[in-house]
């Protein structure tokens, strides 16, 4: 095993990462010894393999349509607003800046953080929670056909579909369906996956990316990572978003401990802020504050846990993540952010008619196929799934517009 040495890894308790830029640590993912892809093709003669799945990433069709797909407000309710392609890459900003400080592959968190959306229905989670709800309804001809071979078990699993996009979904190279990604990309990108499908995962291919679930395993530091960087983006994104459309105040986020702990220090230090650079200067802080966090807490984690390589990385509990006290001040943050900006009626109001756009298009493609365009009918899956792959690849303003020609109702000005 090898030995954690302070001086090299600057575990110094300080909140300054020192860390060499260009080396890699000993338990990160090396492209040099990656475990694959799953159709073997020829390096690249310039591109590690990582940067090589960071620029598919880019380039696909998916990633295009981020822009259009709602974090929290609805594209067209403001144009300064988050949308999944900003949010992604916040947290590929926040992941790169944690992972030189650790000694993780940069190019690797930068593809797992843009990629991890990708299968994100359109209006965020009312969408997916309205197809989830569609796929496990049981009225319909359709819902009797049976699974298909190339079709995962139950509902909606965003996570699961971000992998599908990557896998299957995207259609740009001659020889295969997908990205081809290098497994510890795609391992990445499936954050969570149930049990069933994981097995189902497993069958298609021995010793992928469903087996790490299956033997109860971590997955890499660079896949931890781009987890935590992704609730960090949110929470001050989403505080950002809030005051920006009215729905919060700076007084109401006073409630907020972490937050208002760097509002006071912000006006400690520039007693005359106010306003929108008040806001900016104390999530700007707050933001700081959890990435030095993060590096501390993990330096100490691998270092209490002894862990020395990838492989003792894997064997081990989650190491990468805030301390404890950074833990539950981010937990009450996202309670705060839950009750007053996520169920805040306005944003209800709009959840509810995002359901229902996406209930009616369900039930619209899966009683008439024909509407389907021909490249959304793929071998080996039943009508519904077919149906549902074709709704969450769907922008925001498709779906809306989609939604009219078909019901002729219009829910959205
Ligand atoms: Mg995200």
């Amino acid at each position: 095993m090898t030995e954690v040495r302070p001086s090299r890894w600057g575990l110094t308790g300080a909140t300054v990462p020192t860390w060499q830029a260009g080396t890699l640590a000993p338990w990160a993912c090396d492209p040099a010894r990656s475990r694959g892809r799953r159709h073997p093709e020829p390096e690249a003669p310039t591109r590690n393999a990582f940067q090589r799945d960071r620029d598919r990433v880019i380039h696909s069709t998916a990633f295009r349509r981020l822009v259009y797909k709602t974090q929290v407000f609805l594209n067209h309710e403001g144009d300064l607003f988050r949308t999944r392609l900003t949010h992604s890459l916040e947290v590929a900003q926040l992941g790169r800046s944690i992972a030189r400080a650790l000694g993780l592959h940069e190019d690797l968190v930068e593809a797992i953080a843009l990629a991890h959306d990708l299968g994100h229905t359109p209006f965020g989670h009312a969408g997916q929670d309205a197809l989830n709800a569609c796929l496990h309804e049981d009225d319909g001809p359709w819902a009797a056909e049976p699974r298909g071979p190339n079709e995962p078990h139950g509902g909606f699993e965003h996570n699961l579909q971000s992998l599908r996009v990557v896998d299957e979904l995207e259609e740009r190279y001659p020889a295969f369906d997908g990205l081809n990604l290098c497994l510890e990309t795609r391992e990445g990108i499936l954050k969570h996956c149930s049990r069933a499908n994981a097995a189902w995962l497993e069958q298609r291919e021995p010793d992928g990316v469903g087996a790490r679930f299956l033997r109860g395993e971590s997955p890499s530091l660079e896949a931890q990572l781009a987890n935590v960087a992704d609730e960090i983006a949110y929470n001050a994104h989403d505080i950002d978003d809030g005051v920006r459309s009215g729905l919060l105040t700076l007084e109401q986020l006073e409630q907020v401990e972490l937050f208002d702990h760097f509002r006071r220090a912000a006006l400690a230090e520039h007693p005359h802020l106010r306003g929108r650079r008040l806001l900016y200067e104390s999530i700007r802080r707050m933001l700081s504050a959890q990435v030095y966090d993060v590096i501390d807490a993990t330096r100490r984690a691998l270092q209490q846990a002894g862990v020395g390589t990838l492989q003792e990385v894997r064997a081990h509990p989650p190491l990468l993540g805030f301390s404890p006290a950074m833990r539950e001040a981010s937990s009450q943050l996202k309670r705060f952010l839950l009750v007053n900006l996520y169920r805040h009626p306005q944003v209800m109001d709009t959840t509810a008619r995002a359901r229902q756009v996406v209930a009616d298009l369900y039930r619209a493609y899966c009683a008439d196929p024909a509407r389907l365009p021909a490249p959304c009918r793929r071998a080996g899956l039943s009508l519904r799934r077919q149906v549902a792959d074709y709704i969450a690849g769907m922008t925001d303003r498709y779906a809306i517009r989609e939604h009219e020609r078909l019901t002729g109702q219009r829910l959205f000005g």
